[in-house]
């Protein structure tokens, strides 16, 4: 037996750093400590009911794979992408940074558009942080000094399991000792989840009125006087108690998820929230962060934006990036039938795009690198199968409060498995000989 230290978790964006791998005499993960139910099935279950460990490539979707070797189905990859017209390039927040890096290359190498998986979670986010601006700290600010924390529209309880207990709510921290006891906890969600059931203050906000329901927090804040009973489903008497202990904090933190970022009014609930921030800022310390899912989806927004000046939804097709979302998001794109091909890497669309841009995944050529069998791997033409980051593969990933994790390798890969960032590598070089 063999333990292996300070391995990064490589599954939400919480990237828990403390995460103990048991190896047996041959090598093979046989247990894991301080892992949550998710991050020790993650370590467990790696190689999934299906794991791919060699190129497959079918003309038609209609016939069999057939087992190819890599330079044949980089290739393939590589023509297909090259004589396209408005090739995509979606996926990679389960990935490390080094890929994202080639895979925004290989975008504006062949004029196409790049996005990750934001689009369908935490985009919203990042467009009103462009917009607003961004008052961030690290969770473990939270950890030491945080005595209010809210929750709005996410469920750590089962998302992020050990948010609460490393840096958030059971923490014990430098000026919060006693963990629990020594923080409020104000939980803002339309069902009693199991972190709305732990709260001090539960604001069972009505779906889609966050927005309102922010407004009303703002207004009280700034000293008027609510005409109604009730906001957005809300009892006046319990948003002034809100107000009244994030305004009396001595540092808060409004932690924000899906249920806020996908609701009505999109990032505009986000633009609220950020002004909500800044007014608190003139009575006390206040931050925001959004509960990233992906454990690296925040690694792509920092990296795309460095390179092209835009976090996602960047199109090269003029042959200089341009960022318009709903123009340029590959949801829209699919949805309005105007790409010919499709690379996918490290995400599942077929799994989480509305059903009429999976129809259009299924109909045009698709390239999926990926190493486990997925509803979009299933509609794939070619199956590139990459090395597993932060299993297989080391890396750099972004922890939902944009601090970088160095990701460990913990095993070689199956004989011949490249990584993500080889495998576009290989990709670029090849259209460039093209
Ligand atoms: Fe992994 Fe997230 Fe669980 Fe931490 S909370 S062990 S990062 S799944």
């Amino acid at each position: 037996m063999k333990e292996i230290k300070n391995v990064v978790c490589p599954f939400c964006g919480t990237l828990c750093d403390d995460i103990v791998i048991i190896l047996d005499d041959d090598g093979h993960i046989v247990g894991t400590r301080h892992a949550c139910r998710i991050g020790n099935a993650k370590f467990m279950h790696f190689e999934g009911a299906v794991r791919y460990t060699e190129p497959l490539m079918r003309e038609n979707k209609k016939d069999d794979f057939k087992k190819v070797d890599y330079d044949t189905a980089i290739e393939e990859t590589a023509r297909l992408l090259a004589e396209s017209t408005l090739p995509l390039i979606y996926g990679f927040s389960a990935t490390e940074c080094h890929a994202h890096a080639c895979g925004i290359e290989l975008a504006e190498l062949i004029g196409g558009i790049v996005s990750n998986t934001a689009e369908v979670c935490h985009g919203p986010s990042v467009w009103a942080l462009q917009d607003v601006g961004y008052p961030i700290c690290t969770l473990g600010e939270v950890k030491n000094r945080a005595d209010v924390v809210i929750f709005w529209g996410s469920n750590p309880m089962h998302a992020h399991p050990r948010h609460m207990s490393r840096y958030s709510i059971f923490a014990r921290g430098f000026f919060r000792e006693r963990g629990r006891e020594d923080r409020t906890l104000i939980v803002v969600d339309p069902r009693e989840t199991d972190t709305a059931k732990l709260a001090d203050i539960h604001l069972q906000v009505e779906p889609h009125k966050d927005y309102e329901l922010v407004s009303a927090m703002r207004a009280v804040l700034k000293g008027f006087e609510l005409q109604v009973d009730k906001v957005a489903g809300v009892p006046a008497d319990l948003i002034y108690e809100a107000v009244e202990v994030c305004k009396n904090a001595q540092f808060g933190e409004l932690f924000f998820g899906m249920g806020m970022t996908q609701s009505g009014c999109k990032h505009r609930n986000i633009d609220n929230a950020i002004q909500l921030v800044i007014d608190l800022n003139a009575y006390t310390k206040f931050g925001l962060m959004p509960m990233r899912g992906h454990y690296n989806v925040n690694g792509f927004n920092q990296v795309c934006t460095w390179i092209t000046g835009f976090p996602l939804c960047v199109d090269f097709s003029r042959g200089y990036p341009r960022f318009n979302p709903g123009d340029t998001s590959i949801t829209d794109i699919l949805m309005r039938g105007e790409a010919d091909v499709m690379l996918n890497i490290a995400s599942d669309p077929g799994a989480h795009f509305p059903q009429k841009a999976v129809d259009y995944m299924a109909k045009i050529p698709l390239i999926c690198i990926e190493p486990h069998n997925s509803a979009t791997a299933e509609i794939s033409n070619i199956i590139l199968p990459p090395a597993i980051a932060g299993v297989e593969t080391d890396g750099t990933a972004y922890r939902m409060d944009g601090v970088p994790v160095h990701l460990k390798k913990i095993m070689d890969p199956p004989d011949g498995v490249l990584p993500d960032r080889e495998i576009l590598e290989r990709i670029i070089k090849k259209i460039r000989e093209m």
